[in-house]
């Protein structure tokens, strides 16, 4: 029996808040405030900052939605989906490409409904950031 989600925001390998979320609804919102809190606090304004990621690769889907996985500079690998266009918070940190794609994957899958990729689908690109 599925009970929820465990939302954790992860900025260069630090855990700095997870939540315990019930449904996809509350994910979504509690996603928004973390954003919200972490623009506030100028995550990410200079592009200079330690959590800048070093390479950065994204997989488009046909449902709109894009999987994200960035290479920080400490060797980690953060992954995470999110609607094409927006920004979300990094939901999972991974050791190694492979196991980034696995979680970008699922997410996608778990807040989009997104399970099987079709002909309108990209492959892993490296994105010039
Ligand atoms: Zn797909």
């Amino acid at each position: 029996m599925h009970l929820g989600w465990e939302l954790k925001l992860v900025i260069g390998g630090e855990l700095i808040a997870s939540q315990v979320c019930r449904n996809s609804e509350q994910v979504l919102t509690t996603s928004e405030q973390w954003k919200k809190a972490m623009i506030e606090k100028a995550w990410d304004v200079t592009g200079h900052h330690r959590t800048h990621p070093i390479r950065l690769w994204v997989s488009t889907h046909e449902n709109g939605w894009e999987a994200w996985i960035a290479q920080m500079r400490d060797g980690t690998f953060t992954a995470w989906a999110c609607l094409a266009g927006q920004n979300a918070v990094a939901t999972y940190i991974e050791d190694s490409f492979e196991h980034g794609c696995a979680g970008a994957l699922f997410d996608l899958g778990r807040l989009s409904g997104h399970q099987v990729c079709g002909a309108n689908c990209t492959t892993w690109q490296e994105r010039e950031h």
